[in-house]
């Protein structure tokens, strides 16, 4: 029988890039890893499509999958319910695929605790304005719900110290890179040592700081 593969979750702020380096990555070594597809209740953005960026369902629907123990972890999130379907991931995982959940920071800690050599990655913008300018720029949330994830991104930065690797995500190819490569080479080499959390607390501290002006409105 194969070997189980490893279970990964990739978190970030809001506007960090999570979503173009997750297709990124499936794209160049998507034969190397198994992207789990998420249930929310939230309204799909435009271009996507259920059954490829989410399911998309209802409160009802999403209850009912909570009731029948079909999720692995959920959350909500700036009003809207997320989830992760069990089946999939418990698939892909006895057949040996090294299996990737793009996740927010409270489903990324109860997947930890469940399953704890589950490796935690965190994606950032280099900094908290470059952040905040890719979010609104997008023009895909309305000016509250792109403040709400601000304030939302800073609860999260709180929790960061949980995670194993910060990734920067200033260059797309170059991060994609680095994400795969730290995934196959942890445990086996210390090359990616420098992007260990451990390794970038005066970052973060700075992050924290300026997303905690933004989340008071400065
Ligand atoms: P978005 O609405 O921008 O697609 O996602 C909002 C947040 O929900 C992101 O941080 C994303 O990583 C997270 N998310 C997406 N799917 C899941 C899931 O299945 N479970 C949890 N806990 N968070 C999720």
């Amino acid at each position: 029988m194969a070997d189980k593969g490893k279970l990964v979750v990739f978190s970030g702020f809001s506007g960090a890039g999570k979503g173009t380096i997750m297709k990124e990555l499936m794209k160049k070594f998507g034969s190397d890893y198994a992207l789990s597809i998420s249930a929310t209740t939230r309204n799909p953005r435009p271009g996507e499509e259920h059954g490829r960026e989410y399911f998309f369902v209802t409160t009802d629907e999403f209850e009912d999958m909570i009731q029948k123990g079909a999720l692995l972890e959920y959350a909500k999130y700036v009003s809207n319910y997320y989830g992760t379907p069990r089946a999939y991931v418990e698939e892909q995982l006895n057949a040996g695929k090294n299996v990737i959940l793009e996740i927010e920071i409270q489903g990324a800690l109860k997947i930890k605790q469940r399953f704890p050599d589950t490796l935690l990655m965190f994606v950032c913008a280099p900094s908290a304005d470059e952040l905040k300018n890719r979010l609104v720029g997008r023009g895909t949330e309305s000016e509250d719900v792109c403040r709400q994830r601000l304030s939302r991104a800073y609860e999260e930065s709180l929790g960061i110290e949980n995670y194993d690797y910060l990734v920067v995500n200033d260059e797309i190819d170059k991060c994609v890179e680095l994400v795969d490569d730290i995934i196959k080479n942890d445990g086996l080499s210390n090359k990616n040592d420098n992007h260990r959390i451990s390794s970038n607390i005066d970052f973060i501290k700075e992050m924290k700081n300026e997303l905690l002006s933004f989340s008071k409105g400065e």
